[in-house]
């Protein structure tokens, strides 16, 4: 992995941070910023090993961080993630909510609907009409119940303690919806509206909550729908290109600065309940 260039240091020393999906590729840079700015981090995956690999980085880096293996789907293995990282670490102070992704099972061939599509059917087009509802509902699971869930897990000494922070995992889709990928989009859209839920809710136990709206990057779940076997752009990479004022694709460091505000209580101790886009202007762009 690159090397890691912190924007700016903000003192998380003393803090325990959580971060679901942090053996992935944005979340993995994530807890390393966290890391690098004095948090005690533990890397929450489904996948053990990938999590195991981001918490051995960190130690090398000379940071204190923890694997947890865990499932945001499931109440049991998050209450025993929890008990862990409480023993070893201590009460979690900072719970990043990454765990999410697509599913191809909610994601539809084309764009659009069209009138031949509608006549035979052909086994390899998926309209709108051959989703899956179970593709649809673990894209909805994934994503909805997987910020859910861990939150109830993972936040209930913040509240007793009155601090602390939550930072849910949105996406551009949220602001309107991107072509194909319906259940998606709408999963996202449901991450936002429940971070201005719960910020409202939490907010007279002092947790504030807020969530990043990353644009494009390049990663394993979208790697197919970007770039095409011979490494050039797919035509939908290039119509995002396109709508991207800044006329490129995010980097994950691209997420550091707005993860290291939001957590601290010194720079965003007034901030609760926002979506911030880090998108290089594609929310902004109206395609003209
Ligand atoms: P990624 O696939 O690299 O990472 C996701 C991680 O979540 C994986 O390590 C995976 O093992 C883990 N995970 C999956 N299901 C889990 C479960 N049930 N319990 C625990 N862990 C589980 O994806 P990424 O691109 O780094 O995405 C991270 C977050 O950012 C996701 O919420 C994604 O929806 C969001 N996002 C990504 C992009 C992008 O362009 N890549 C854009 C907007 C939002």
């Amino acid at each position: 992995m690159a090397n890691l260039q912190l924007p700016f240091h903000v003192n998380l020393q003393d803090r325990v941070a959580l971060i679901t999906g942090g053996g992935g590729v944005l979340c993995s840079v994530m807890a390393r910023a966290l890391a690098a700015c004095g948090a005690r981090v533990a890397v929450a995956d489904l996948k053990q090993e990938a999590a195991e690999t981001v918490a051995s980085l960190i130690r090398q880096e000379g940071g204190t961080a923890l694997a947890v293996a865990c499932d945001v789907l499931q109440p049991d293995s998050l209450a025993a993630a929890n008990e862990t990282v409480k023993r070893q670490l201590g009460p979690i102070d900072i719970l990043i909510n990454g765990a999410g992704g697509n599913h191809p099972k909610g994601t539809t061939t084309f764009e659009h609907l069209r009138p031949e599509d509608l006549q035979a059917a052909q086994k390899e087009v998926v309209t709108f009409y051959d989703l899956d509802p179970r593709g649809v509902e673990f894209v909805f699971n994934l994503n909805f119940l997987g910020t859910l869930l861990p939150t109830q897990a993972f936040t209930r000494e913040m509240a007793a303690k009155g601090r602390g922070v939550i930072i849910n995992i949105s996406s551009m889709n949220a602001f309107r919806p991107l072509t194909k990928i319906p259940a998606y989009s709408a999963a996202k859209a449901a991450v936002s509206n429940f971070t201005q839920w719960l910020a409202v809710h939490f907010s007279k136990v002092g947790i504030r909550v807020n969530a990043i709206a990353p644009g494009f990057f390049v990663t394993e779940q979208n790697r197919s729908l970007l770039l095409q076997p011979d490494g050039t752009w797919t035509p939908r990479a290039r119509t995002i290109l396109a709508h991207t004022p800044m006329g490129r694709f995010g980097e994950p460091c691209d997420l550091i600065g707005t993860l290291l505000w939001l957590v601290s209580d010194e720079a965003a101790g007034f901030v609760t309940g926002v979506v911030v886009p880090v998108d290089g202007g594609f929310a902004a762009f109206s395609g003209v």
